[in-house]
């Protein structure tokens, strides 16, 4: 699409953002509604050193910039996987970018673009952008999470995304939901992510072949993920309807307790597995209708999202308009105070 004519000479103020994965980066620049003016799409090189990644990062910001013309370029927006201190800048590690290890990604790319940057959680600037403008739009109070190959969240609260004490607030998806659940990724038990995303129904399902649970699923081999699981489930296997039953209640029980955290007017739910549809939907609005106490349900939405995939792209763009300081200045203050103590 050919969009330049709507930016340049415009006199618009544009926030760039980048939405970093570990198989692709998009970089967009976005007015203060969230609407995409220009966009690019480029392969990650992700078994790179971050140096490398930076650089090309930074190259398609400058390409992107050049295309917005004498729009007013306030900032840079980065959405990044992984845990990551938002104020600092720093991304401790990130899934399926193997040598990014603290990496200043904030100073880094600031340097090569010679623009402020801002760096956030990409589920948690997800659910940013889908609480501004997305399904959840204008909501003062809304509660996202993604059901992917993790379970990844992002919290608005009082028309703020929470960010924590660290900045790692927000990991719905590592709540405990029973005491000696299955195995987490994160070497806990239980974890709502451990019942839930698309990688532990594959490996649950893989337990239950091992132990002689007749399935159906046994004909993928080591292949098997959740795309398996839907399909055999729509094909009557019962293993499979178990477990995304299964994973349905979870879900539900992670909801009900966050329901009584939040109490959010919005719940949105996405990511690769929500698409499964009311095999995993009906068993969660069951636990939530069934459990959860009436105040927290009244006028309550539980809906999948509106943005798609770029609403983490939206997030850190809208991060930028809305300005980071109030993200930075009480920690920074009391960390410059104790420095010089
Ligand atoms: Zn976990």
């Amino acid at each position: 699409m050919d969009s330049g004519l709507r930016t340049q000479d415009s006199g618009l103020d544009v926030a760039l953002a980048i939405d970093l994965g570990g198989t692709r980066f998009r970089v967009a620049a976005v007015s203060p509604e969230g609407r995409i003016l220009e966009r690019s799409d480029h392969l990650t090189q992700a078994e790179a050193a971050p140096e490398v990644v930076i650089a090309e990062l930074s190259a398609a910001v400058a390409e992107i910039s050049g295309r917005v013309g004498s729009a007013h370029i306030l900032g840079l927006g980065v959405a990044a996987p992984g845990p990551l201190d938002p104020d600092a800048g720093i991304v401790y590690w990130a899934p399926n970018l193997p040598l990014w290890v603290n990496v200043p990604l904030t100073k880094l790319l600031s340097a090569a673009t010679g623009l402020p940057v801002v760096v956030g959680n990409d589920a948690n600037l997800a659910g940013f952008a889908e609480a501004r403008c997305g399904a959840g739009c204008g909501a003062m109070n809304l509660v996202y999470l993604t059901v992917s190959t993790g379970v990844g969240s992002g919290i608005v609260v009082n028309g703020q995304l929470l960010l924590g004490d660290k900045g790692a607030a927000a990991e719905a998806g590592h709540m405990a939901i029973s005491r000696d659940g299955p195995l987490c990724s994160c070497g806990n038990r239980g974890c709502l992510e451990a019942y839930a995303s698309g990688t532990s129904l594959a490996k649950r399902a893989r337990e239950a072949i091992a132990v002689g649970r007749p399935t159906t699923l046994v004909a993928e081999g080591e292949g098997l993920d959740a795309t398996h699981i839907a399909a055999a489930a729509e094909a009557g296997d019962s293993l499979a309807q178990e477990l995304i039953a299964d994973a349905g209640r979870a879900l539900g029980l992670g909801v009900r307790n966050l329901l009584h955290l939040f109490n959010p007017s919005v719940v949105v739910i996405g990511g690769g597995v929500s698409h499964i549809g009311p095999r995993l939907w009906d068993p969660m609005m069951d636990v939530i209708a069934a459990d959860t106490w009436d105040i927290y349900r009244q006028g309550l939405r539980v809906v999948p999202p509106d943005l798609g995939d770029d609403s983490g792209l939206i997030g850190a763009a809208l991060l930028v308009h809305e300005g980071r300081a109030r993200f930075r200045a009480p920690r920074a203050a009391s960390r410059q105070r104790g420095a010089e103590r």
